[in-house]
């Protein structure tokens, strides 16, 4: 698996403690609070756990899945809620747990759909976030690294629901995509 990565972005140790870092501010912002943190399946799952066992707040953990770029790694813009949430959202303060920000376009969609729920509240906290690939207005709450125009993988991201369990985000060697997308 490991020979498919062209380059470690972002190693294990530097993961972990920008993990704690966003969890100590959020731990400050709501205090007091109880937050939903909403993690979105299926990428966020290590970092959501990561990141909610190092918030020393009583929280409301959620799941919500939408579609994503199946085995594509371009966004194509069009999104389906294929899990929605279990807990109400009408006067929390709710966390949106993501695993990166591209285009924007999920996460537009997303927040859309959540504020329509009436919280009191809405944040965004992303682990990635590619600023230079925007086609919408969104900036996060809490994000964890900024990162180039680059596909990675690692840490929860995958390609075609591999590399998930990789332990360090790195970036994929592009022949790997280009060579399955002729298959
Ligand atoms: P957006 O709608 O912001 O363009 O895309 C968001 C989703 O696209 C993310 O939640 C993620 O599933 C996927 N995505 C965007 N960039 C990458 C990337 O570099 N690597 C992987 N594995 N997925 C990505």
């Amino acid at each position: 698996m490991k020979k498919d990565i062209q380059e470690v972005l972002i190693k294990e140790e530097v993961l972990h403690q920008r993990v704690k870092e966003l969890a100590a501010e959020i731990t400050v912002t709501y205090q007091g609070k109880s937050p939903v943190c909403i993690g979105i399946l299926k990428g966020s799952v290590p970092f959501f756990a990561d990141l909610t066992r190092a918030i020393a707040l009583p929280l409301y953990c959620d799941y919500m899945a939408v579609s994503s770029y199946g085995q594509s790694t371009k966004s194509s813009g069009t999104v389906k809620i294929l899990k929605d949430l279990d807990v109400s959202l009408e006067n929390k303060d709710v966390i949106v747990v993501e695993d990166i920000i591209d285009t924007g376009l999920t996460l537009q969609y997303l927040l859309d759909n959540l504020r329509s729920r009436c919280p009191a509240s809405l944040a965004v906290c992303t682990l990635l976030n590619k600023p230079s690939r925007r086609l919408v207005d969104i900036t996060p709450d809490y994000n964890g690294f900024n990162i180039a125009d680059v596909f990675v993988v690692g840490y929860g991201l995958d390609y075609a629901e591999k590399y998930r369990n990789l332990p360090f985000v790195g970036v994929l060697r592009e022949e790997i995509y280009s060579e399955n997308s002729l298959k």
